[in-house]
């Protein structure tokens, strides 16, 4: 292992939309982290999903820049902009084929949720994105079967559940509710400031 060396040996891959991130991915990446001793976590933010195309609401810079503010205290985790300077449609496979190249000697340790886990076989080359990294995966409330092709493929994380999604927060804030306790306060604050989500309309100046 190599905490401190140049080469990392175990890289977490955290895909998402982040439209935006909220508590729950944060918390992801901490017990990830610390469950599977990785070196580091990467935020990969999508910069057009292959089942969101033209649906997501913040541009793939601002979500960067909110993924950005709410990992900057948090040691291991880090953004990465590797799906956005490819540019097209973000398939995890090709970020995954990417990350093997730059870093052949590392284990690739690809996190996600049990919804998005059910989804995975219908994603762009399953079987590849099977023999570069190892699953790991995140319970999330509600009732789940995993597909049966995947059984013995994938780690169940301990994670407690967080009731919580992109979905909800954009509606909250949408609907004026205080996002304290969702997001992390870096991340509100940049929102706000940018007026994302329908927050300009909740803090009239005039
Ligand atoms: P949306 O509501 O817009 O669909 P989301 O909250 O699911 O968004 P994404 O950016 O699409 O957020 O998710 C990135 C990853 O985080 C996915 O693998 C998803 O399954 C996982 N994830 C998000 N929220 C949770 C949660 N509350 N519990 C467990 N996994 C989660």
């Amino acid at each position: 292992m190599s905490k401190s060396g140049s080469n990392p040996s175990r890289i977490g891959i955290f895909g998402g939309t982040f439209d935006p991130i909220h508590n729950a991915h944060i918390q992801i990446g901490r017990d990830a982290r610390d469950q599977s001793d990785l070196d580091r976590v990467l935020f990969v933010v999508a910069h057009v999903p292959p089942h969101k195309q033209d649906l997501t609401d913040a541009s793939s810079e601002d979500r960067y820049a909110i993924v950005q503010a709410a990992l900057a205290d948090e040691p291991g985790m880090e953004p990465s902009r590797i799906e956005i300077d490819r540019d097209g449609v973000s398939y995890t496979a090709d970020t995954l084929h990417s990350l093997h190249e730059q870093f052949p000697d590392a284990g690739l340790f690809l996190i996600i949720g049990m919804d998005s886990l059910i989804d995975l076989p219908r994603w762009r080359k399953p079987e590849h994105i099977l023999e570069l990294a190892e699953l790991l995966v995140v319970p999330r409330p509600g009732e789940w079967k995993p597909p049966a092709e995947l059984q013995g493929n994938y780690q169940l994380l301990d994670f407690k559940p967080i009731d919580v999604s992109s979905t909800d927060v954009r509606a909250r804030i949408e609907s004026g509710v205080d996002l304290e306790g969702l997001v992390p306060h870096a991340a509100a604050e940049l929102i706000r400031e940018k007026g994302l989500y329908g927050s300009a309309e909740i803090h009239p100046t005039g």
